[in-house]
């Protein structure tokens, strides 16, 4: 079963709020969405933080 959050990005390349889903199930994980304003490849990095908060970073591509 998938267990998906609502969260709120900004995104690395256009500077528009985003809302995405995150699978906050699978525990830590890169993966790359395309932004759906200039279609710019997004990478997520989803991480846990001590006290089992999902955190999702975004960056450009080419940082
Ligand atoms: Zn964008």
């Amino acid at each position: 079963m998938q267990n998906l959050a609502e969260m709120i990005i900004v995104c690395p390349y256009c500077g528009e709020s985003l809302d995405v889903l995150v699978d906050t199930c699978s525990g830590p994980q890169r993966y790359y969405q395309d932004c759906s304003v200039c279609c710019a490849p997004i990478l997520f990095i989803v991480s846990e933080d001590p006290t089992g908060e999902i955190i999702v970073d975004v960056k450009r591509d080419d940082e």
